[in-house]
C-alpha cells in the first residue's frame, strides 16, 4: 500500500496547502499548480493527491486520478484558451527523462511553438 503523504516531499505539501502556491485546481483527485521555472508561457504540474514517485508506482486503484489528470488537462486548456493552438502533456519518469521530483505529475505545456518531437 502506497503512503498517502510522503515528509518532505515539495508536491505533498502544496497538496496539503501547505506552502504559498497559488492553486489552479483541485479537488478530492488532482491538484494543479504553476511550474516554479515555467518554459512556455503556460507552463502548469497536474498531480494526483496520493503520493506516488512516478508512473512505475501506477496500480489499478489509481486509475481515476490518473483519469482525472487528463480531464483536469483539458480543463486548463480550455481556461487559458490554448485548446486550439495546442499543448504538450509530459510525465518524466526516471533519469534518462529528467525526473527531478519523485511525486509523478503531468506537465502541461502551452502557449509557444513546440518543435521537438519524441
Ligand atoms: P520533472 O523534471 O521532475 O518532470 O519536473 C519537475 C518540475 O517541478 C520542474 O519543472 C520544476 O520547475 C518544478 N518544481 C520543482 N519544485 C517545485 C516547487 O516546489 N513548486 C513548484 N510549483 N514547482 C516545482
Ligand atoms: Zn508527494
Amino acid at each position: 500500500m502506497t503512503n498517502r503523504w510522503m515528509d518532505g516531499c515539495p508536491f505533498c505539501r502544496i497538496v496539503r496547502g501547505e506552502t504559498s502556491t497559488r492553486l489552479l485546481y483541485q479537488d478530492d483527485l488532482v491538484t494543479a499548480f504553476p511550474d516554479i521555472h515555467p518554459i512556455a508561457p503556460h507552463h502548469y504540474l497536474i498531480v494526483p493527491n496520493v503520493h506516488l514517485e512516478s508512473v512505475n508506482e501506477v496500480a489499478p486503484e489509481h486509475e481515476a486520478a490518473l483519469g482525472r489528470m487528463f480531464i483536469v488537462a483539458r480543463h486548463l486548456a480550455e481556461t487559458y484558451h490554448v485548446a486550439q493552438s495546442g499543448y504538450r502533456l509530459i510525465v518524466n519518469t526516471g533519469p534518462h527523462a529528467g525526473q527531478s521530483v519523485f511525486h509523478l505529475h503531468m506537465h502541461f505545456i502551452a502557449g509557444r511553438h513546440m518543435p521537438f518531437r519524441a
